[in-house]
């Protein structure tokens, strides 16, 4: 089978339409237990429809549970970053239709306002004014956390504990009103099936990092590499190294614990071939600050691996990576290294200045090991600074025009990994496809997720 093939099967049309169809029947699952069997007289369209709406946007949410879960079945399938995606427009439109379900109701017949009534059922009345209040509170801070000064952590924890506490009173909901649900065991199937995607968030949050106790890393070396980079490299207490992929990532904790809230995703930097696992973060927050000052010999549990940014065996790499999105194209090189690989790689790497440029002696040994030609794109190239004679480079920023002139003679037998800031990536994807690259063979990895 050619690369061609191989690429389009990961990444294809028919692929993303059976995973949308299957997310469309679960999506419908509530609703189908509802309507099985003998049902009530039907009421008006705009009554039924606001009915309607609740069971989606009660199994939108559920299943809201399985696809950001981590699952290993799922996240290889389309990449962190679509999952990412995928994960709040689906969170947006549940929103709406969580909404929608009491304003259709009240607005096609005001008794319906009664439910919110604390003088006819107070229990009741707290329980979906608090729903009504939680799924604000769930999109705004999901939205505007920067705006909330939430850190990641804390919004987190909101995030799940909010999305469970809204699926368990819209389970508990459901089954109290009954009008659909009559039969006890519509009421059984719905709450197991809710319940266990409830279950989900607790076996991500709680049953994985209990099994993942008993397999701690310790770090053997903290280096200080440029630019405010540093690498942690860990060895596994047990002896058995994680085996991952180039380009993969992994969620970590540096703790005594491995249930701490500190667990921060870092693409794995070292090749996959070594005995040893190594990370490169960029100091930007309160966790990749103390990266310099975990001692040797700190426990650190690893989760994964994840992602689907991953070079297939018989395509050439086409690696576009800015800063600290140079990671998952170290591990990449420095695996085609180990390996000996013959394959054609192709680097333009984005910096602020030379005299930053994390790696650069090691990615020049590499290139006179593999075929590798590295691009070094600089954006300040001040006088003094400027590049060595032997060192390939552009001045300025990574734009369309710089991608054609660099494009491999076959660009159809390379994949394209993109990797860096936000605005670097945004351009390079536009620009790749615009220069007649296939979507399905344009990678990218973002690491600001929220
Ligand atoms: C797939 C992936 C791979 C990554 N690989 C690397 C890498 O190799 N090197 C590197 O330096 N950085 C990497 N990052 C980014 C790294 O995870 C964040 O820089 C780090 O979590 C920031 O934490 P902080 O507390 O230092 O900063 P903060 O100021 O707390 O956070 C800065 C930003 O990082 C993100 N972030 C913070 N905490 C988390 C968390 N627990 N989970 C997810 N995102 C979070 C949020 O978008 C936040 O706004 C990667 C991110 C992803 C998604």
């Amino acid at each position: 089978m050619g690369a061609d093939n191989r690429i389009e099967m990961r990444y294809s049309y028919r692929r993303g339409f059976s995973w949308l169809l299957l997310f469309t029947v679960l999506a419908l699952v509530p609703l189908g237990i509802a309507l099985v069997g003998p049902i009530p007289a039907a009421r008006s369209f705009w009554i039924e429809l606001g009915v309607a709406l609740g069971f989606i946007a009660l199994a939108i949410f559920g299943l809201q549970f399985l696809f950001s879960g981590r699952f290993h079945w799922i996240a290889p399938t389309f990449g962190m970053d679509n999952i990412i995606h995928f994960h709040r427009k689906m969170g947006i439109i549940a929103f709406f239709f969580i909404l929608a379900h009491p304003i259709i109701l009240i607005l096609a017949d005001t008794e319906f306002l009664l439910y919110f009534d604390p003088r006819v059922n107070l229990l009741r009345a707290i329980a979906l004014s608090y729903v009504s209040v939680a799924l604000i509170g769930i999109t705004v801070t999901s939205i505007w956390r920067m705006a909330f000064k939430l850190s990641y952590e804390k919004w987190r924890l909101l995030h799940g504990f909010l999305s469970l506490s809204i699926v368990f009173v819209g389970v508990v909901h459901s089954i109290q009103v009954s009008h659909y649900m009559d039969p006890l065991w519509k009421k059984i199937a719905l709450a197991a099936l809710m319940g266990a995607c409830m279950y989900l968030v607790l076996h991500t949050r709680l049953v994985r990092p209990w099994l993942n106790r008993k397999k701690p890393y310790r770090v053997t070396k903290v280096n200080d590499e440029r630019d405010e980079c540093w690498t942690l490299t860990l060895k596994p207490e047990s002896g058995r190294k994680m085996a991952f992929k180039p380009g993969q990532f992994a969620w970590i904790t540096v703790n005594e614990s491995p249930f701490s809230l500190q667990q921060h995703p870092f693409s794995f930097a070292s090749s996959a071939r070594a005995e040893t696992i190594s990370f490169t973060a960029k100091e930007s927050g309160d966790f990749t600050s103390t990266f310099k000052e975990i001692p040797v010999g700190a426990k650190v549990y690893l989760e994964g691996p994840f992602g689907s940014f991953t070079p297939e065996p018989d395509s050439h790499l086409f690696l576009v990576m800015g800063g600290i999105g140079i990671t998952p194209g170290m591990s990449m090189l420095r695996t085609m290294r180990d390996d000996k690989d013959p394959r054609k790689a192709i680097l333009l790497y984005a910096s602020k200045k030379w005299k930053d440029v994390t790696f650069r002696e090691e990615l020049t040994e590499i290139s006179k090991e593999i075929d590798l030609r590295i691009i070094h794109v600089i954006e300040d190239v001040p006088d003094e600074e400027e590049l060595p004679e032997d060192v390939d480079g552009e001045g300025g920023r990574i734009d369309e025009e710089m991608l054609a002139k660099y494009l491999p003679e076959h660009p159809e037998k390379y994949m394209y990994f993109i990797c860096g800031p936000g605005p670097l990536m945004d351009v390079v994807e536009i620009g790749l496809n615009n220069l007649g690259i296939d979507w399905r063979r344009i990678y990218s990895e973002r690491f600001e997720i929220v």
